[in-house]
């Protein structure tokens, strides 16, 4: 008979840090269970959520909606594989490229794949349309991107902790600094460019929000010069910015067909994270015919990428974006958020700003990038109920859950206020 004997949150640790690969450092403390804007360690203690997994938990922790559509599935029909067909993909992928505006989509899991996705896309489609001499095509990213960890992703990070050792890299990428139009007009003077691929906001990288109208302006630019516009919102996407896409800009609707898009569209989009609402790895690339329908059979794929519960619970993740108007809520929430919290920035010394869109935001310490401010800050938010994790050098990034109520946002500010103001380094 096997006696249950419910493991403290050190003896987790310990037994993670031994059978483990060492590849993350995460914060110490061990959850068990979460619901909407809350998680609880093994000992019962409740916290705010304020990464919610990187933005995929926009809809909230275990949202019923989704869970049980999830539930739903896996008891009827999970995985076929793409070698037949099953009655729920389709009725998926036409209600993804309807909620975004796209013809086609090609479902992937992970937004790393879906990413590397699109860099095939591109590639082929610069061969293929645009007339590029085989293996010339070059595409234009920027410095400081974080799209993902697989051997051609880190081949154009310039993050060194992320490529050292892990070469030889893949050619074929022009790195410009992020937010320099000037930069991007000289790459696309060089020859065989065949696209551009971008995060609207930078999230890893500390979350770096560009001036108001590069995203638009860069993407007319490459679409002028012939290219493909690839936007990244894998993490920016699906409401967090406080519009359903970081690339839509006025209004806070959850259609990107709205007018106030003024006719710029990303001629790829590249989605994750929150299209499951964090329940399963779903991700997926959008774009139109003339680019999708380069790839043919054989050419591209994934065993579980459109299974039937990906394909369910996506659905549901999107219908509750838009039955519960999370970007309205994130861009409502995120005023406040940020207004208060510069409140703060103005009178500590701890703090230097307070940036993001929606309820993507970061803080950025005062003190030098490799000093152990920010990890500290976030041990004490943690031992006062709040969780969040340091970004790259001294910066801590504020994602909420979107479903958050304004009560709860003012009492997470208040935690925030208390532990900055007690904070001694
Ligand atoms: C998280 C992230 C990815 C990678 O997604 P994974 O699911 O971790 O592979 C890619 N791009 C951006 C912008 C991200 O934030």
């Amino acid at each position: 008979m096997i006696t249950e004997t419910k493991r403290t949150s050190e003896e987790l640790i310990a037994i993670e840090e031994k059978h483990g690969a060492h590849n993350y450092h995460p914060l110490p403390v061990v959850l068990s269970r979460g619901e909407g804007v809350h998680v609880w360690d093994v000992e019962g203690k409740i916290y705010y959520d304020f990464l919610s997994a990187y933005s995929a938990v926009n809809q909230g922790h275990c949202h019923p909606k989704i869970v049980n559509a999830m539930k739903a599935q896996a008891e009827t029909l999970t995985l076929t594989s793409r070698a037949f067909y099953n009655d729920v993909l389709g009725e998926y992928e036409e209600y993804v490229t309807n909620f975004f505006d796209y013809d086609k989509v090609l479902p992937m899991n992970t937004g790393a794949e879906a990413v590397e996705t699109a860099i095939k896309l591109c590639r082929k489609w610069a061969y293929e349309k645009k007339g590029i001499a085989e293996d010339q095509a070059q595409i234009i990213v920027c410095e400081g991107n974080f799209h993902g960890r697989t051997t051609t992703i880190v081949s154009f990070s310039d993050d060194d902790n992320a490529r050292k050792n892990f070469g030889p890299f893949t050619a074929g990428f022009i790195s410009i600094p992020y937010n320099d139009l000037n930069a991007l007009e000289e790459a696309l003077k060089l020859p065989n460019v065949a696209g551009m691929l971008v995060e609207p906001i930078q999230g890893e990288a500390g979350v770096f929000t560009p001036d108001e109208d590069y995203i638009e302006r860069a993407a007319k630019m490459v679409q002028a010069a012939g290219g493909l516009f690839i936007a990244d919102e894998v993490q920016s996407g699906i409401a967090r910015t406080g519009r359903l896409l970081a690339v839509c800009k006025g209004c806070n609707c959850d259609t990107p067909k709205c007018d106030s898009k003024a006719g710029f569209k990303p001629d790829i989009l590249i989605l994750g994270k929150a299209l499951s609402g964090g329940a399963y790895p779903v991700s997926a690339v959008l774009a139109n015919d003339d680019i999708m329908m380069v790839i043919k059979p054989g050419q591209h794929g994934s065993t579980f990428g459109g299974n039937p519960v990906a394909a369910k619970v996506a659905i549901a993740a999107l219908e509750v974006v838009r039955e519960e108007e999370l970007a309205k809520r994130a861009d409502k929430l995120g005023n406040i958020f940020r207004a208060e919290i510069q409140k703060l920035v103005d009178e500590s010394d701890l703090l230097v700003k307070v940036r993001g869109k929606g309820l993507l935001n970061a803080i950025v310490i005062n003190d030098t990038e490799d000093s152990s401010t920010a990890w500290d800050l976030c041990i004490k938010l943690r031992d006062n109920g709040l969780l969040a994790k340091p970004t790259h050098g001294n910066i801590i990034r504020f994602a909420p859950p979107l479903v958050m109520t304004e009560d709860q946002l003012h009492e997470c500010v208040a935690i925030i206020r208390k532990t900055v103001t007690e904070f001694r380094k």
